[in-house]
């Protein structure tokens, strides 16, 4: 894992601006919350965090090193997007072993760290199985699972519960919260939940308009006038 370094970033497009000059440090070891209205930049930025966009102006940084101009593929980012959904055609344990394997890693240690992973999440049965026979908050697990395989130097996860039931969310939060802290994982974390910002968070930063307008923890966020 990785401090992460977003340094006056900008992002136009041909007719708006995204990011106008965005700021933000994640610490090694911690989970920054990004909120705000629809539009006002968050995926933005997760995607520049992780290469799929090329900053207009100012710079990003891991441990120090520019990689503003890093591909995507070189940047060793996990990602638990939405529109990240399970490969349908690999097993559950192939889909957490994708990353590894392309990285040309062994088909022992492969397997070895798929199993740790779901065991970890508190899926370790279900390596065989077909993903799309999973429930949502599995296959959630799962997602979580291949984006930690690859040990990532930061977690992008954007609205990772939409979709899940009440319930389902209060327990994954509790449980997904003790897990990246357990792994000291550096993540940035777009949600619009206050209680998934409480529970999961170190600190949240507000964006408004492509603008940073507030970084501190939940609680002083969220108890502030
Ligand atoms: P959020 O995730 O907070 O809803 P986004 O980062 O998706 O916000 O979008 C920020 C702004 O940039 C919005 O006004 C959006 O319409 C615009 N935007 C995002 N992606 C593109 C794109 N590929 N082309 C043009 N405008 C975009
Ligand atoms: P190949 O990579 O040659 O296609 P497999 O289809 O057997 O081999 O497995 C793909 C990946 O998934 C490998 O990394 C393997 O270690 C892992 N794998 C397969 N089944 C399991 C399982 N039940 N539990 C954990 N890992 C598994």
């Amino acid at each position: 894992m990785a401090d992460v370094t977003l340094n006056a970033v900008r992002k136009d497009y041909d007719d708006t601006t995204a990011l106008d000059g965005v700021s933000l440090t994640v610490s090694d070891g911690e989970i920054l919350g990004v909120l705000g209205p629809s539009g006002c930049g968050k995926t933005t930025t997760l995607r520049t965090v992780a290469g799929f966009e090329t900053p207009t102006d100012g710079t990003v940084r891991f441990d120090g090193e520019d990689v503003t101009n890093v591909p995507p593929e070189n940047r060793n980012v996990g990602l638990v997007f939405q529109e990240y959904a399970l490969f349908d055609n690999m097993t559950v344990a192939e889909n957490v072993a994708f990353g590894l394997k392309m990285r040309g890693v062994g088909k022992r240690e492969r397997r070895n760290r798929a199993e740790e992973l779901l065991e970890m999440l508190d899926i370790g049965e279900m390596g065989d199985r077909d993903p799309t026979t999973l429930s949502g908050g599995q296959q959630q697990r799962v997602g979580l699972a291949r984006a930690l395989a690859i040990e990532p130097n930061i977690l992008l996860l954007d609205e990772p519960m939409t979709g899940l039931d009440a319930q389902l969310k209060a327990r994954l939060r509790t449980e997904i919260g003790a897990l990246l802290a357990e792994l000291d994982v550096t993540g940035l974390y777009v949600t619009h939940d206050q209680e998934e910002a409480m529970v999961m968070c170190d600190r949240v930063a507000v964006l408004n308009e492509g603008r940073v307008e507030q970084v501190g923890t939940p609680r002083e966020i969220y108890e502030s006038p």
